[in-house]
């Protein structure tokens, strides 16, 4: 009959495996411990120490009256470099916990006593590793390992390390606090849509703003009542387009609000963005607010101190005008040489001043929204040939040529497209050497005039090409320095162009010349 050696290959298959700790564990010699060597160990305690080994779960064991230790290679990286490990495999728990041990002695005095199992979570449990004490957060359970008799045998510490969880929600939190902090000091509105309930969560200056309730979960509706009737739309339809995927999810507008709690009207600027899942669908579209009203009140006051000025400045320029032109129909009888050629000189500088100002006057009518747009029907090619006569009046040594069919009428405000023109080709004589060629050309095709001026001048780099159109956007160069401007013209020209439902742009290259083209619907 074959007998079984039962305790040896217990011993055996129990203590195998379990990666680097199976190792040490195996070679350890026990037999300088209390528990002697592991052939005389209880099935408990074999069994228990195979389930440790094998587990990719971080276990540690306590066993016996001296608490003796045992963990696996999960539970490892725990102990650090330059700490326990490998002491603590075999150790004595009271020499190996020193720093913890009147905290962690009690729960187990508890479970060993037959307490029920303990349960911590994320509890800050410094320990000696890595060659500093470090302040480890641990979530875990002790639980009683009986022996074969019943009686308590040891403590099964079944845990995981947090400490990489719990310091990102600290930074989490700082950073939280630091964003706070920033919105705070520079007194930020801040707002959050869920579009799918289409209602939104703002701090509390946003809400006071609007005058809303203190509710969190605000209808963005409640919000948009407020704003005021000729920004409403746009502002709806700026957030429609921000939850359209294609169109990239930004959003920034500037608009006003009319809170009936506070009789001063706000002129807020509001930036987000929109976020998209995985199907390109919008769930979140949130951003900040900034009250512009000092701002936008400082603009106003600008504009009209500008619109007031230049206002002013015409009055004396008409009558000047008035009075040149007086002169010149009386020199015209008695020929004198010098007074002639001076007057047309004087009453060309004059028509260049009043440009100018009318430039200024613009652009303070335009800022404050008065800008007027009298459509008249007239002739292009006698326009062009008008504005090219005042130019060469003031300026010569271009040579200027234009193509436009004398049958193109055009349905436009007569003296901003006017303007429109000549600085584009005040701009083409300004900004190239005199003796070179500038060509305007105008036709018509698909109910559109379509125009461009050619010039072969200094032309412009492809990084100031997209700020030109901006208001007071001057390029700095060494060529440039000397040639006298605002940087409104393009900015004024831009704009009357888009008043007329129309598109400006420039094609460039540096060195070789500049074509500006606009086109405009007939109909
Ligand atoms: P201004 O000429 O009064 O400075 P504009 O708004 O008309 O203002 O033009 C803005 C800038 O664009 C100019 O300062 C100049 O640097 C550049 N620019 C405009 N037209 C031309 C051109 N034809 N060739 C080269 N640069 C140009």
């Amino acid at each position: 009959m074959e007998t079984v050696d039962q305790p040896k290959n217990s011993y055996h298959q129990c203590l195998s495996g379990g990666g680097k700790m199976g190792e040490l564990t195996r070679s350890f010699d026990w037999s300088s411990t209390v528990l002697g060597s592991p052939e005389n160990w209880s099935q408990s305690l074999l069994t228990t120490i195979s389930i440790i080994l094998n587990s990719r779960f971080p276990m540690f064991l306590w066993w016996g009256p001296e608490l003796i230790q045992f963990y696996n290679d999960a539970y490892r990286p725990s102990l650090g470099n330059e700490g326990k490990h490998p002491g603590a495999l075999g150790q004595r728990g009271e020499e190996c916990w020193p720093e913890i041990w009147p905290v962690i002695k009690p729960l187990i005095d508890q479970v060993m006593a037959g307490g029920e199992s303990t349960w911590s979570e994320d509890q800050l449990i410094p320990i000696y590793r890595n060659g500093n004490l470090e302040n480890v957060y641990w979530t875990f359970s002790y639980s009683r390992v009986n022996d074969e008799y019943g009686k308590p045998g040891g403590v099964l510490v079944i845990c995981n390390e947090t400490t990489k969880q719990i310091n990102s929600f600290h930074e989490l939190e700082l950073a939280k606090d630091e964003l706070e902090f920033a919105i705070t000091s520079a007194e930020l509105g801040t707002w959050d849509l869920n579009p799918a309930t289409g209602k939104f969560i703002g701090n509390e200056r946003l809400k006071s703003w609007f005058g809303l309730p203190p509710e969190s979960n605000i209808e963005l509706s409640r919000a948009i009542a407020v704003i005021a009737e000729q920004d409403r739309e746009r502002v709806s339809k700026a957030i429609e387009a921000a939850i359209a995927i294609e169109n990239g999810g930004g959003y920034d507008i500037e608009y006003t609000i009319i809170n009936p709690l506070d009789p001063m009207p706000r002129h807020v600027r509001a930036k987000g963005k929109a976020m998209f899942n995985e199907k390109n669908e919008v769930f979140r579209f949130s951003g900040v607010m900034l009250d512009v009203t000092e701002q936008k009140n400082d603009e106003m006051r600008k504009n009209d101190f500008i619109g007031m000025v230049s206002h002013e400045l015409k009055t004396p320029l008409t009558s000047l005008t008035g009075y040149i032109q007086m002169l010149m129909i009386k020199t015209r009888k008695i020929e004198d040489d010098f007074m002639s050629p001076a007057l047309v000189k004087m009453n060309a500088q004059i028509r260049r001043m009043t440009g100018l100002i009318n430039g200024f006057l613009n652009i303070s009518r335009l800022e404050s929204g008065k800008i007027q747009i009298n459509k008249q029907s007239f002739c292009l090619n006698e326009l062009i040939q008008q504005i090219i006569e005042e130019a060469e009046m003031t300026t010569s040594g271009h040579e200027i040529t234009f193509e436009c069919p004398s049958s193109l009428t055009l349905f436009a405000d007569r003296d901003k497209i006017a303007a429109v023109i000549s600085n584009l080709l005040n701009n083409a004589i300004k900004y190239s050497p005199k003796g070179r060629k500038i060509d305007i050309k105008c036709r018509e095709e698909d109910e559109k005039l379509h125009f461009s001026i050619r010039d072969e001048g200094m032309g412009i780099k492809p990084h100031d090409l997209q700020r030109l159109f901006d208001r007071f956007y001057r390029i700095e160069t060494k060529h440039t320095e000397n040639i006298s401007g605002f940087g409104i013209g393009l900015y004024l020209s831009a704009e009357i162009i888009a008043h007329h439902k129309g598109r400006i742009w420039v094609e460039s290259q540096s060195g070789v010349g500049s074509t500006f083209f606009f086109d405009l619907p007939l109909a």
